[in-house]
């Protein structure tokens, strides 16, 4: 967390940031306070109940409604928690102030390599929350989901009773161990399934027969015999014809040769009766059937509305 986390906010946060400060009488930013003053001990921690979070969240601006808090179980800052993203609890009571101020860090969700949050709340001695704060975006106002996940784990420390006992080794222990240690591995190092119900698995053993080739061939033709298409017959080549192309390409019909094709140089040479004879052979010898007339219809039809 930065020590001049202060100094970096524009001036009208500032002024917000201090308004907290004075409320609860302290004159330094906790994020300035000493390491050394922070302990880790659930029994300084005021008794703060559910009522107080919940009246806390839905009096102060921020994300948080009635509606939403109906199913508090829901909400990020409760899941936060429950999913050990809500790290160490360290409390100190500033001299000069009546508060017990709290603070945490909050990792974000799963990814592991983020900067985590850093809320702090100030619980008056019959905890209630009297100022909350925190360094995301949302925090500058008065609540966020990192500042419920707080709460709610101080909520769960006193409602299991951790804050009334001394900080021997079991409330410290689980105000410490509640973060879930979750280190990166490859996927195929993980263990996705308990031991033991690896081990129930084993136990139930499934007899594999191996098919025969007439069984196999069987299976095949009763596919083949579908109706419909098995795509797993495309990959055996017996079986496969189904899956062959069905459409078979049309050839243009014939058509009679261009009439440029008749011209021949000697004819420049002959009469006009010769002429005449040598067309009336030529158009004699042309013939076409009404495939053939249809297909040129087809395709010229067209060229009339053609600019080139
Ligand atoms: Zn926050």
């Amino acid at each position: 967390m930065a020590y001049n986390y202060f100094d970096k906010l524009d001036s009208v946060a500032q002024g917000r940031y201090s308004t907290k400060l004075v409320l609860i009488n302290s004159d330094e930013c906790p994020y300035k306070f000493p390491a050394g003053v922070w302990k880790n001990n659930p029994s300084w921690w005021p008794d703060l109940q559910f009522g107080d979070v919940y009246s806390y969240l839905i009096d102060s601006p921020g994300i948080f409604t009635r509606a939403s808090m109906k199913s508090y179980k829901s909400l990020d800052g409760h899941n936060y928690f429950k999913s050990g993203w809500v790290q160490t609890v360290y409390s100190y009571k500033p001299s000069t102030s009546a508060y017990t101020i709290l603070k945490v860090d909050v990792r974000p969700s799963q990814r592991l390599n983020e900067e985590p949050h850093h809320p702090w709340v100030a619980l008056s001695g019959d905890g209630s929350v009297a100022v909350a704060h925190c360094n995301c975006m949302a925090g500058l106002a008065e609540s966020c989901s990192h500042i419920a996940a707080l709460l709610f784990k101080v909520e769960a420390a006193v409602r299991l009773g951790y804050t009334t006992k001394l900080c021997t080794e079991l409330p410290c222990k689980w105000n410490a161990d509640f973060v879930k240690k979750v280190q990166p591995a490859l996927v195929k190092d993980i263990q996705f399934y308990k031991t033991s119900c690896v081990n129930k698995a084993k136990k139930v053993k499934v007899g594999h027969l191996s098919s025969t080739q007439q069984e196999q061939q069987t299976l095949l033709q009763t596919l083949h015999a579908c109706n419909s298409k098995p795509v797993v017959l495309s990959t055996f080549d017996n079986f496969s014809d189904k899956f062959h192309w069905q459409n078979t390409v049309t050839s243009d019909p014939i058509v009679p040769q261009c009439l440029r094709s008749l011209y021949k140089a000697e004819y420049a040479d002959f009469t006009k009766n010769d002429l005449t004879r040598k067309c009336s052979e030529i158009n004699d010898s042309y013939s076409m059937n009404k495939e053939t007339i249809k297909y040129i219809y087809d395709v010229t039809q067209k060229q009339s509305s053609s600019l080139t």
